[in-house]
């Protein structure tokens, strides 16, 4: 058993919250139980997820994507109070950490995706050094695609570049397509992230570096069960990983 608040602390420091500029507010968003047995760890604070942690009967839920961001208006109407009204309901702390968790070396998503893809961070880019660059586990497109498909279980969308073989692999979980630039200027051969958007097809044709985007979800599904692992070391909980199948 562990309180809330040593919990709190502990992520704080651990996943160094003050570093980053962020779309939302890192850290305990809903404030539940003082004690904590039973963590229930997730990609997205929704609903579905939501009610998988009350039937598991956990006590804090820890999530990458959590309820509030950036132009959200603050009322708790809607599908919001509905997410809000469950968790207070059970009493449920909601803890959530998206750049934090997204940059951290060890427990974070671009950490742990690399260990799904065979990739080793040598070096990082991009704005607050989210994106990580390494050597290419495989030679060619083709190959890094399949690795991509077999690890995540989805298939790829790629973008071709102009055919050259693969040395280093530059990556970034979620919906960093924003990255892509930066991983041409960083020396990347190929940039794997979750998300694709219109630009990247031309850059990828005009520069001649290949983009994978493999789901946003897909991408972001390891570092919150990496992190919820720790802490249920750490602090001796119990810990459950749910995965709320999302194609997008
Ligand atoms: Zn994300």
């Amino acid at each position: 058993m562990a309180q809330r608040r040593d919990i709190d602390r502990h992520l704080h420091e651990l996943l160094q919250v003050d570093r980053f500029k962020d779309y939302g507010p890192n850290g305990l968003q809903v404030e539940g139980k003082d004690e904590i047995v039973k963590i229930v760890s997730g990609v997205t604070a929704s609903r579905a997820l939501i009610d998988a942690a009350i039937a598991e009967g956990a006590d804090a839920l820890l999530v990458h994507h959590g309820l509030f961001w950036r132009g959200h208006d603050g009322r708790l109407t809607g599908w919001l109070k509905a997410r809000v009204e469950r968790l207070m309901a059970h009493g449920i702390n909601l803890f959530a950490y998206h750049l934090p968790l997204d940059a951290h070396p060890e427990w974070g998503n671009n950490a742990q995706l690399g260990r799904q893809l065979g990739l080793q961070g040598e070096a990082r880019f991009g704005d607050q050094d989210l994106g990580w660059l390494g050597a290419a586990p495989v030679a060619t497109l083709d190959a890094l695609a399949e690795c991509a498909h077999q690890a995540l279980g989805r298939a790829p969308l790629v973008l071709p570049g102009d055919g050259r073989p693969l040395q280093r692999v530059a990556w970034c979980t979620g919906g960093a397509q924003g990255f892509f630039e930066a991983a041409i200027a960083a020396g990347a051969d190929a940039f794997i992230t979750g998300e694709v958007s219109e630009p990247q097809a031309h850059l990828a044709r005009e520069t001649g570096v290949a983009f994978l985007a493999c789901g946003h979800h897909a991408t972001e599904r390891y570092g919150a069960p990496a992190l919820g692992a720790h802490l249920a070391a750490q602090f001796g909980l119990t810990h459950r990983f749910i995965d709320i199948d999302n194609p997008a």
